[in-house]
């Protein structure tokens, strides 16, 4: 199984990557969160990306083009490619990429949701920063406040889910992102998903509709 997530900030690709990733075994590549665990590190990656993070503006196309070079090299099998690309340049360099390693992709998923249910949940997420898994405060709390149902681990409150961040990141997909739903219909490759629907019923869509491409 080899797809890209593509959909705005809020809308569920994070939540659907793990659960495919646990029923497929098709590994979640989440730029978000190799961005996060570097800046926990301190490397200089994390660094470089940190002021572009708390501003909710995009890092570099370069830097994340290099990062991704580098995952692909460690995958074996699937993925799902969580947040990225998300601009026109990351799609054209990943596309040279899967070409160079005679990679096809299965699909591009897009997740479809308005913007009022998006700050909605975004605002009340809440992750645990270990695994990258995310709870609701609304939507689909823990059994206990603060904590992950899993490991027993804290959750915290992102720091770019704050609602100003969150507006500009909003912003930010619509004049950058979303350019790629018209890139991948080009190519034939686009699948629309209604994000809005339970998580249950979401993962029930992708099933149908993504499934029966990958077993192609
Ligand atoms: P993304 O990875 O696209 O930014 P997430 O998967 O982190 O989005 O989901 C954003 C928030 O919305 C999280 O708090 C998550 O628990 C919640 N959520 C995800 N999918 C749904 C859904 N189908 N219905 C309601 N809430 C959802
Ligand atoms: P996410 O966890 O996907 O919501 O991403 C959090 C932040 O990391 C974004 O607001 C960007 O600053 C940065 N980021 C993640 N993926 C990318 C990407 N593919 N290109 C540029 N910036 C990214």
């Amino acid at each position: 199984m080899r797809l890209i997530f593509l959909g705005p900030p809020g809308a569920g690709k994070g939540t659907q990557a793990q659960i495919l990733e646990q029923r497929f075994g098709a590994k979640q590549v989440s730029t978000g969160d190799i961005l996060r665990e570097n800046r926990k590190q301190g490397t200089e990656l994390g660094q470089l990306a940190e002021s572009y993070m708390n501003s909710g503006a995009l890092v570099p196309d370069e830097v994340i083009i290099k990062m991704i070079e580098a995952e692909l090299a460690k995958l074996s099998s699937g993925f799902i490619m969580d947040g990225f690309p998300r601009t026109v340049a990351q799609a054209e360099a990943f596309d040279a990429l899967l070409d160079e390693h005679g990679i096809a992709l299965d699909a591009v998923v897009l997740f479809n949701a308005d913007r009022e249910t998006l700050v909605t949940r975004l605002t009340a997420r809440w992750t645990n920063p270990r695994t990258g898994r995310t709870y609701n405060s609304v939507t689909n709390p823990p059994r206990t406040a603060g904590m992950d149902d899993e490991d027993g681990g804290p959750l915290v409150q992102r720091d770019d889910d704050k609602p100003e961040t969150v507006a500009k990141r909003l912003d930010v997909y619509d004049t950058q992102t979303a350019p790629l739903v018209d890139y991948y219909r080009r190519g034939g490759k686009l699948v629309e998903i209604d994000a809005l629907a339970p998580v249950a019923d979401v993962t029930a869509q992708l099933e149908t509709k993504v499934g029966a491409r990958a077993a192609r």
